[in-house]
């Protein structure tokens, strides 16, 4: 079986990583030179509306899946005529409008932050009565990472941020003081089988991860897994979906979902029975999903911006390195480290020094 997939980067070479034990074989199609997945994938070369590249894909592969989420809506419907795309477009046009997926949240049931969508400046001022201070404005499309959004703390706040957002359509979000921000990967299969990881605790800096933690037993594991089965049952939903969520007292807020694979489920390569990665290949395939459990105590770190010293990172026996293969350049994803511990204590001490190395 070959698969294709839409994006060329880490993401792509991962999932490629993960299929061929499965005895498969893959197609990227990316428009740049030098993409990560081209070391272990064929590359098609060009824009992804191109469409007679996208026929000569959908030619080539017997499905078709995607590694971010800003796909244009257009080639997922050239493709979709010819070849199976999953993750569904359905969850796509979602995952791709602020105001679509918390409005989602908001008719499943799924607790959020409270949110006003607004087109003007003026709108904002006057949401700003209703969401409270202090609030986050972000804009519908396009954004990750942290950008495209910004904190509103004071009213002098509010103009210049507009104008930061070039005064494209927007909500604004209640700002949640929580306890932690944690994820949860769930994956569902084209014959319905739906299967959770446990819970990932996670850690930003500048709007980006910079560390999971899996969190077996976590007393918030039911609620949340709860969330993501009303999702990708509404959505028939097809392969491995991220919910990432705020904490705050006995509730979890939902922020946004990915339809993909994900940075907080990086750990599951070497922490858990079956990566993320080979299950979303197993979802999408329809064949039967692997075992989530995490094995003992586990964590990720990312590499952002530099790369230590392969033996400084080897030289603890349970850190493994997954490099993809980038340049590195200032706040650029270039490689995470797994760690595997036999307890609490021993997570923490190997942290301690991963983090040093990870520069954190
Ligand atoms: P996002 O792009 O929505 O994932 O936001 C990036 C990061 O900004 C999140 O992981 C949070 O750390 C922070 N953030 C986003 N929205 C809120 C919010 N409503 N309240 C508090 N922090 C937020």
């Amino acid at each position: 079986m070959r698969v294709g997939i839409l994006g060329g980067g880490q993401l792509a070479r991962m999932l490629a990583l993960a299929g061929y034990p499965l005895g498969l074989n893959f197609v990227v199609l990316d428009p740049g030179a030098d993409v990560c997945a081209a070391s272990v994938a064929d590359q098609l070369q060009g824009a992804y509306d191109d469409e007679s590249l996208l026929a000569e894909l959908a030619a080539k592969v017997d499905i078709v899946s995607y590694e971010f989420e800003n796909v244009p809506a257009r080639a997922v419907e050239l493709l979709a005529d010819k070849v199976p795309v999953y993750p569904p477009r359905q969850a796509l046009a979602m995952a791709q409008d602020r105001l679509n997926e918390k409005n989602l949240f908001r008719k499943l049931g799924i607790a959020t932050p409270d949110f006003v969508a607004v087109n003007s400046l003026a709108e904002l001022e006057q949401a700003m009565e209703q969401v409270g201070w202090p609030a986050v404005v972000k804009t519908r499309t396009q954004g990750y990472d942290g950008k495209g959004q910004a904190v509103l703390s004071q009213p002098e706040e509010l103009a210049p941020a507009w104008q930061s957002l070039s005064g494209v359509p927007a909500i604004v979000e209640a700002f949640v003081p929580f306890e932690r921000e944690v994820s949860i990967i769930a994956v569902r299969s084209t014959t319905g089988e739906m299967i959770c990881y446990p819970l990932t605790e996670n850690t930003h800096r500048d709007g980006v991860l910079r560390l999971s933690i899996a969190r077996p037993d976590d007393p918030m594991q039911s609620q949340a897994e709860a969330y993501a089965e009303r999702l990708m049952n509404e959505l028939d939903y097809v392969g491995v979906l991220a919910l990432e969520l705020f904490q705050a007292g006995e509730t979890l807020l939902a922020n946004e979902f990915a339809p993909r694979v994900h940075n907080s489920g990086h750990w599951t390569q070497d922490g858990a029975e079956t990566s993320q990665f080979e299950n979303h290949l197993r979802a999408v395939l329809g064949l039967p999903l692997g075992a989530t459990d995490a094995i003992g105590y586990t964590a990720m770190v990312n590499l952002i911006g530099a790369i230590p010293a392969v033996e400084d990172v080897l030289v603890n026996t349970h850190s493994h390195l997954h490099l993809y293969g980038k340049e590195p350049h200032p706040g650029r994803k270039v490689g995470h480290i797994n760690l595997q511990a036999q307890s609490k204590q021993e997570l923490e001490a190997e942290l301690k020094l991963v983090l040093t190395l990870a520069g954190e």
